[in-house]
C-alpha cells in the first residue's frame, strides 16, 4: 500500500491507525455486545475526529469539510475497516448528495452535518424494494406548495437515530425510450415532523453496534423547498452517493481482511499441535499465502478506482469491481481465519468471530455481489447493444 501513497497520505494512514488502535479498538467488544455505542463515547469520538481534522472527510473545504481526495478517503476507510463500523460511524462521512443543498438548505442541513451538529439517514431501501429499487412504494403527492409523503423505509442505518432523513419517494412517471419509469425525488425530512416515525430495526448479526432503523411516513407534509436537488432527479443523486460508497465499502473490507490476516498469522506462528507451530503445516501456511495475495489484489483495485475518481474518470463498473472483489475476498479471508483458529475462532473472547460476522454484511449492503455483477456485465454488453 505504502508504494501507492504520497507522503501526506502515508501520514494520514499512520495517524488514523494510531487513533483506531488506541481510542476505538478498546471499545469494540463492548459495543458489539451492547448493540450500540454509548452516546458519551460517541460524543468523545466526534470531538477527537474534529480536533484531528478528519470529521466530514469527504465534504469540500469550501463548506467546512476535511476535503480529502478519493485516495485519502480510501486510506481512511481502510483504517476504520480495522474496527467496528459503529465506532467508525461517529466519524461521520455525510452523504455527498447533501452537496446538492441550495439556498437555506445549506445552513439548515449541509453545514450542520459538517460541523457535527446534525446527522442524516440515507433512506432508499424499503421492505419491498431492496436490490430492485424501482419497486419503491413510498410516494409524495403535491398539495399546494407542499408535498404529502406516505410509505416506509427499512434497514436505514446510522450510529444513532439521525436528525433528518434524505428520503427517496416516487413523485410521478416519466416516459423513456425503455418505457415508463418511476420518477423519484429526494426530500429532506426532519425528525419530529408530524407523521414521521423512527423505530429501531431488528438486531443484525453483523456490525451490531451500527443499528438499523425503520422510518414510516403517514401523511407527512413537506414544503417544496425541502426537495434535495431537482424534482424527479432523486435516483441520479442516489447513484452518485452509492457509486463512491462502494469504493469505501471495498476499502473497509481491505482493512478488515488485513486485521484478520494479522490475527491468523500470529495464531499460526504460536499455536502448537503435533509438536510444532500450526503455521508449519502447509494446510495452514498456504491459507495465509492466499489471504495475503487476495488482500493485495483488492487493495490495488480500490486504489485503481480511487485514483480514477480523483481523475474524474471512474465508471460505475470500476467501483462495482472493487466492491465485488473486496467483499468476496474478506469473506474468504474471514472464513480461513476461523479455520486457522479452530474452535477458538468461534469464541466471543477473541475478535475473529466478530470480524467474520461483520464481513458477511459487505456482500450485501451498498448493493449485493449479484447487483455488482449486473453493473459490470452491463458495462460489457451494453456497448454491443445487448
Ligand atoms: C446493516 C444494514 C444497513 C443498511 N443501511 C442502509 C441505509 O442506510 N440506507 C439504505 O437505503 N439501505 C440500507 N441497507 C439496505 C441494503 O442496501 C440492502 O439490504 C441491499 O441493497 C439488498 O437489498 P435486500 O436486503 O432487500 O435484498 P434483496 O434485494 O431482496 O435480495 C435478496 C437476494 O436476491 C438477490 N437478487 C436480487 N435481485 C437480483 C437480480 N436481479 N439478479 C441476481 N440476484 C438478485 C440478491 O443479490 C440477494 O442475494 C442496509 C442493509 C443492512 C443489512
Amino acid at each position: 500500500m505504502d508504494l501507492l501513497l504520497n507522503e501526506e497520505q502515508r501520514m494520514l494512514a499512520s495517524s488514523l491507525r494510531a487513533f483506531v488502535e488506541q481510542e476505538l479498538r478498546p471499545h469494540e467488544a463492548a459495543v458489539d455486545r451492547a448493540g450500540e455505542v454509548p452516546l458519551e463515547l460517541g460524543r468523545q469520538i466526534v470531538k477527537r475526529a474534529l480536533e484531528m481534522g478528519f470529521y466530514a472527510p469527504n465534504i469540500p473545504e469550501s463548506v467546512g469539510g476535511a476535503g480529502l481526495d478519493s485516495v485519502s478517503l480510501a486510506v481512511l476507510e481502510r483504517e476504520f475497516g480495522r474496527t467496528s463500523f459503529g465506532l467508525h460511524g461517529f466519524v461521520h462521512r455525510p452523504s455527498e448528495i447533501l452537496m446538492a443543498c441550495e439556498g437555506e438548505q445549506i445552513e439548515r442541513y449541509l453545514r450542520p452535518c459538517v460541523r457535527a451538529e446534525r446527522k442524516e439517514f440515507f433512506a432508499l431501501t424499503e421492505p419491498g424494494a431492496g436490490s430492485d429499487i424501482m419497486s419503491m412504494q413510498t410516494r409524495a403527492v403535491r398539495d399546494g406548495g407542499d408535498w404529502i409523503v406516505n410509505g416506509s423505509k427499512h434497514f436505514i442505518s446510522a450510529p444513532c437515530a439521525a436528525d433528518f432523513a434524505i428520503v427517496f419517494a416516487v413523485t410521478g412517471t416519466d416516459e423513456t425510450p425503455r418505457g415508463a419509469r418511476k420518477r423519484v425525488t429526494a426530500f429532506l425530512i426532519d425528525a419530529g415532523t408530524p407523521g414521521f416515525t423512527i423505530t429501531r430495526g431488528p438486531r443484525c448479526a453483523a456490525q451490531r453496534a451500527y443499528p438499523t432503523f425503520q422510518l414510516s411516513f403517514d401523511d407527512v407534509r413537506v414544503p417544496a423547498n425541502q426537495i434535495l436537488g431537482e424534482e424527479g432527479k432523486g435516483l441520479e443523486l442516489a447513484e452518485r452517493w452509492l457509486k463512491m460508497g462502494r469504493v469505501w465499502v471495498a476499502a473497509g473490507c481491505c482493512g478488515r481482511a488485513e486485521r484478520l490476516l494479522e490475527l491468523a498469522t500470529e495464531w499460526a506462528a504460536t499455536r502448537k499441535q503435533f509438536g510444532q507451530a500450526i503455521g508449519k503445516f502447509q494446510g495452514t501456511s498456504f491459507k495465509l499465502a492466499d489471504m495475503a495475495t487476495e488482500l493485495r489484489a483488492a487493495d490495488l483495485m480500490v486504489m485503481h478506482a480511487a485514483r480514477k475518481a480523483d481523475a474524474g474518470t471512474m465508471q460505475p463498473e470500476d467501483a462495482a469491481m472493487a466492491k465485488l472483489f473486496a467483499a468476496e475476498m474478506v469473506g474468504r479471508v474471514a472464513d480461513n481465519a476461523i479455520q486457522i483458529f479452530g474452535g477458538m475462532g468461534l469464541m466471543e473472547d477473541l475478535p475473529v468471530e466478530r470480524l467474520w460476522r461483520d464481513a458477511r454484511l459487505d456482500r450485501i449492503w451498498d448493493g449485493t455481489s449479484e447487483i455488482q455483477r449486473h453493473i459490470i456485465s452491463r458495462s460489457l454488453l451494453r456497448p454491443l447493444g445487448a
